[in-house]
């Protein structure tokens, strides 16, 4: 058998491709798969919780549909046309691989109909699996021809977190009773994407209520916080005081690619005409608790 003789720097070369190779491989092997009618769900470990969260993903497909004013018969999601639920390991690795601001405890990709988290996200369960699940219904739903507003989606999707609901009323209230609500107009044309919790910055809002045009200043935290606290609450309001029919009626309002003004009134009209009526009336429901 002849030998070869490969050059040192050659030798390491290869040794640092091998370990790079193996790297990979092990990353992509580390993925294991289940599937239910609608989900395929890809784990590294925990087939036990993995198992749960396909059950739970299943119940809650039923319920955001219908909410969403989806028809019981209208069966998406089946087949290859499936959603994929992605359970990383840890926190870290989650955000190496999504670029996820350091808050966030999931995420969902439309174009690829991906929901993410990560295991040991203490409410993945409960709270961000219909949350991301909403997202991607919503999307399907609307589409992406309107202007749909995020704080909108985010409430829609904090809604369907069904059991923290008295949670973000009691929280919203306590921000409520200290002038630290921003208005509907800023909450509008905030992009809280770009917010990180850690920012030292103090950030300039606009009071909504009695105090309207006053300026508040909230940290990165709390003005996230209160964010989603708001689009929920809004959300809330819509839905117990008018109804699911006529939120059905402001979504379908989007997707026919009505701004989010003109669907508000055609969908609540003569109750609520404009954003601003629907600002007070919100405001005024909110002093209730
Ligand atoms: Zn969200």
């Amino acid at each position: 058998m002849p030998i070869i003789v490969v050059p040192k720097k050659i030798t390491l070369l290869l040794l640092i491709l091998s370990i790079l190779c193996s790297i990979n491989s092990s990353a992509a092997s580390d993925w294991k798969e289940l599937s239910s009618e609608h989900f395929i769900l890809y784990y590294m470990n925990d087939e036990n919780f993995s198992s749960q969260v396909l059950n739970k993903a299943e119940n809650y497909y039923q319920r955001i549909a219908s909410d969403l004013g989806y028809a019981r018969n209208s069966n998406f999601w089946t087949w290859n046309n499936r959603a994929k639920i992605y359970i990383y390991p840890d926190h870290g690795s989650f955000m190496r691989s999504t670029g996820q601001p350091d808050w966030s405890k999931g995420m969902a990709d439309y174009n690829k109909k991906e929901i993410v988290s990560f295991l040991g996200s203490g409410s993945f369960v409960e709270s961000i699996l219909p949350h991301e699940m909403t997202h991607l219904i919503f999307r399907d739903f609307v589409g992406f021809k309107g202007e749909i507003p995020l704080w909108l989606e985010e409430g829609i999707a904090q809604w369907e977190e069904e059991k923290d609901r008295e949670m973000f009323r009691d929280y919203l209230g306590k921000y409520l009773s200290k002038n630290l609500l921003i208005s509907l107009e800023e909450l509008n044309v905030l992009d809280i994407r770009n917010i990180k919790k850690e920012d030292r910055l103090y950030l300039r809002v606009i009071y909504a209520g009695e105090s309207k045009g006053f300026p508040v200043f909230l940290s990165g935290d709390n003005l996230v916080k209160v964010y989603y606290m708001e689009s929920v609450s809004i959300v809330s309001f819509l839905i117990e005081i008018y109804g699911t029919d006529s939120f059905v009626s402001l979504c379908r309002g989007l997707r026919e690619g009505k701004t989010f003004a003109d669907a508000l009134k055609s969908a609540y009209s003569p109750l609520i005409n404009s954003m601003s009526e629907l600002e007070n009336k919100w405001i005024e429901y909110l002093r209730k608790f």
